[in-house]
């Protein structure tokens, strides 16, 4: 690696392409790398809450900054982090970066944080969270974290005693993608979910086709039952934010809003928030 760097050699990594167990290895060693020189940064994209047009939350979402290669996107280095087990220090690190920024933020808005099952299924992981707060002076309510379906299909014991722990210290838990994995609706009962996001590509496709559409609808109906919030992501148009009002989902995020944001300009976004 420190010898393609010598050459300028700038390579694309991508899991689908780093089909050579040596690229794997490139790119892990890449990545450890990448933690020690500090080169990941946390982007801020706000959620929106419909009724009152306040700025509720805001999603902590990953970027490489990397010295040639510029900002990578996280669907290029999570899935391998994961596959690896890197996932889990990187893992870490988010949770006490958005921890601190958010203590910067007005007392009203929650940070969420994206959770990989396998941070999940650590022994521990929950009071590593709690001891975080503690020590950046976030109160546990201000702190959401985004769990995939798959995350709650392995509920293995050490996800549910985690799930438990965080749960009773007052960190809100959302189902992220919904939809779009095994969507068991048995474990909305069986699990403290706070909220549920309703996967991107059923707005996308909800204007021209009825079957997206009488998704929202029944998830919205359903999340608004079981006493949840609803959340439509990946909203771009007013139309859409218009069906996701019509459909009575209680908050959006999408590029109508804002893309995600640098720390300085999500705390500019709030500053002008009429909240
Ligand atoms: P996600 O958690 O579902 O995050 C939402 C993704 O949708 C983000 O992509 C966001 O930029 C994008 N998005 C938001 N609004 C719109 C829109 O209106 N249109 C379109 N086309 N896209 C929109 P991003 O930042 O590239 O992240 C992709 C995924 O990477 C995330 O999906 C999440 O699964 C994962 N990820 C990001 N940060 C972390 C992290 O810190 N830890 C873990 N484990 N995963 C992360
Ligand atoms: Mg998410
Ligand atoms: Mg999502
Ligand atoms: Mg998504």
């Amino acid at each position: 690696c420190a010898k393609s760097e010598d050459r300028g050699e700038v390579r694309v990594f991508d899991v689908a392409m780093a089909d050579s167990a040596q690229m794997r290895r490139d790119l892990e060693l890449e990545l450890r790398q990448a933690l020690v020189r500090s080169e990941f940064e946390l982007h801020y994209q706000p959620l929106v809450e419909i009724d009152t047009k306040r700025i509720v939350a805001a999603e902590a979402l990953i970027r490489w900054r990397h010295p040639e290669r510029g900002l990578v996107p996280p669907a290029t280095f999570i899935p391998l982090a994961e596959e690896v087990g890197l996932i889990v220090p990187i893992g870490d690190w988010v949770v006490r970066q958005a921890c601190a920024d958010a203590t910067r933020w007005p007392d009203h808005i929650v940070v969420a944080v994206n959770v990989s099952s396998l941070q999940m299924r650590r022994k521990g992981f929950a009071e590593l969270v709690l001891r975080t707060l503690s020590v950046t002076g976030l109160p546990p309510e201000r702190l959401e974290l985004e769990l995939t379906e798959s995350a709650l299909l392995e509920d293995d014991d050490t996800t549910l005693r985690n799930l438990a722990g965080l749960r009773e210290a007052g960190v809100r838990f959302a189902i992220d993608d919904f939809g779009t994995g095994y969507a068991s609706l048995s474990y909305l009962r069986r699990f403290p979910i706070d909220k549920i996001k309703i996967d991107r590509s059923f707005v996308t496709d909800a204007e021209t086709s009825a079957d997206a559409l009488a998704i929202i609808r029944a998830v919205a109906g359903l999340g608004t039952s079981l006493g949840m919030t609803t959340v439509v992501e990946g909203v771009e148009t007013e139309q859409q934010l218009d069906l996701a009002r019509g459909e009575g989902v209680d908050q959006v995020q999408g590029y109508l809003i804002s893309r995600p944001v640098p720390e300085d300009g999500f705390s500019s976004l709030v500053s002008k928030d009429p909240g």
